[in-house]
């Protein structure tokens, strides 16, 4: 039996255009006009934009941190397919001392079974040496081609010349590594000065964590990726002082592809500003890096609209306010650090995006999925709508209007970032691998069946 979707206009990054879809198995079949034939389960998407489903390239699902932990894989997986996202990348994470290997093992640990949208990792470098040399390569036939840098943390950052022989491996390997520009030194040495101070509110952790300080590893990457001759990724994009830097080595012919987050284009730093009774409800918002001026909201979603910013994933790594952010009340550099998101990335770029017409539905369609499909080596199987594809289908009812309410979500953390905003878009059906998991806005897949992707990055 086969399924046909009818009458919904299908956005891909080249146009609208309205035709009827066949899922045969996990696959789109055919695409084309009058498709339905006796037997076939028919959804009538009249009035309905009908996309790839999204691909969040960035999430930390069970990110622990002394024992804490909100979303883990099968809740935060969850809350991105009722979100229109059927795919996700999450970070596993080498431990300074220990291997490659044994993250993925433990990723797959936390992962493995759980999982309601399709998935994959990228595996993060925090300890140089011949054998995570050696080990990059073990990950690629692994299906990780994707890997991740800091330039902050002590426990994770890498100096520069470890960061020149990763970059340098890379290449040889066909792998592309991801950058967290901030200078993690610096930061340190201002959060002593803070806490020396006596400056241990929340607002603190925006101030000791400068957009100077995102330019300044920004331009060091760049640098560094100019020697080598290869590309780079550049995570979470925060500041119009990093974009600035981008930009002209874009223009440049600097081969950099660039991320950012809905928190970055449409929430700004008085939100550390203490409001009301709650003067520590600034904690919400501590995530790295943190918040910035509204111009930099601005110039952000200008380089989305003219291309120089190619993805926009979520950075979601849960924390709930009540019981975990508030170790740090006394101390904003105790606050575990992160926040949530994966539920409403595709919501909040439609209705901040679209509706404000900021970006047209093609470019939506290009930073929410088929980008990352392409940068991170999983198209043209997912990432777009076409004949062969995996049936990764989000029906997106435009007319829908909702108040976003942390008690309404699925994320299981007690606060959303966006309380009370306004979004546009009902997500009334999500296929993945075309099975229907979500219908009139609901789960109803019994039990987890995302499938880990191996990914190939062609360059
Ligand atoms: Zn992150």
């Amino acid at each position: 039996m086969a399924v046909v979707i009818t009458n919904g206009k299908i956005v891909s990054s080249k146009g609208i255009s309205q035709k009827d879809i066949r899922i045969v198995g996990e696959k789109i079949d055919k695409i084309g006009l009058n498709l339905i034939r006796p037997n076939d389960e028919i959804i009538d998407a009249e009035g309905s934009y009908i996309m790839p489903g999204g691909i969040d390239a960035h999430t930390h699902f069970d990110c622990e941190i002394g024992g804490i932990v909100a979303d883990d894989f099968k809740t935060g997986t969850k809350a991105a397919i009722m979100g229109g996202t059927t795919t996700i990348i999450d970070f596993a994470e080498q431990v300074r001392g220990g291997t490659l290997r044994e993250a993925l093992d433990e990723w797959n640990e936390k992962a493995v079974g759980k999982t309601y949208t399709d998935y994959g990792y990228h595996m993060t470098i925090s300890d140089w040496n011949e054998k995570t040399s050696q080990e990059m390569e073990e990950m690629i036939k692994e299906g990780i081609p994707s890997f991740k840098i800091f330039f902050a943390y002590e426990e994770l950052q890498l100096d520069d010349g470890s960061i020149y022989e990763a970059l340098k491996r890379a290449k040889e390997l066909g792998a592309l590594i991801g950058f967290h520009c901030e200078n993690g030194t610096l930061i340190d040495k201002l959060r002593e000065e803070a806490i020396l101070k006596g400056n241990r509110e929340p607002i603190y952790h925006m101030e000791t964590r400068p957009p100077s300080l995102e330019k300044e590893s920004i331009a060091r990457l760049i640098t560094i990726a100019e020697l080598v001759d290869t590309p780079v990724y550049i995570v979470h994009l925060s500041s119009k002082e990093g974009y600035d830097e981008i930009k002209n080595a874009k223009r440049g012919g600097a081969k950099i592809l660039v991320e950012t987050c809905p928190q970055y284009l449409l929430l700004n730093k008085e939100y550390y500003l203490p409001k009301g009774e709650d003067s520590f409800e600034g904690a919400k918002y501590v995530m790295s890096p943190p918040l910035r001026d509204m111009e930099s909201n601005k110039v952000l979603w200008k380089g989305i609209r003219n291309g120089e910013i190619e993805v926009v994933a979520t950075d979601h790594c849960a924390f709930n306010y009540r019981g975990q952010k508030d170790i740090g009340k006394d101390n904003f550099t105790m606050i575990p650090n992160g926040a949530p998101g994966v539920e409403n990335r595709f919501n909040l770029m439609y209705t901040y995006g679209v509706k404000e017409n900021r970006i047209s539905m093609e470019r939506l369609v290009k930073i929410i999925s088929e980008n990352p499909a392409k940068i991170f080596g999983l198209y043209p199987k997912k990432g777009v709508i076409q004949i062969g594809s995996d049936a990764d289908i989000v029906i997106f009812n435009p007319n829908h209007k909702t108040t976003i309410k942390a008690e309404e979500q699925t994320q299981n953390v007690d606060y959303n970032l966006y309380e009370g905003f306004t979004q546009f878009g009902k997500f009334e059906y999500v296929f993945l691998r075309g099975q229907m998991i979500v219908r009139d806005g609901e789960i109803i897949s019994s039990k987890p069946l995302g499938k880990y992707q191996y990914r190939r990055i062609h360059s």
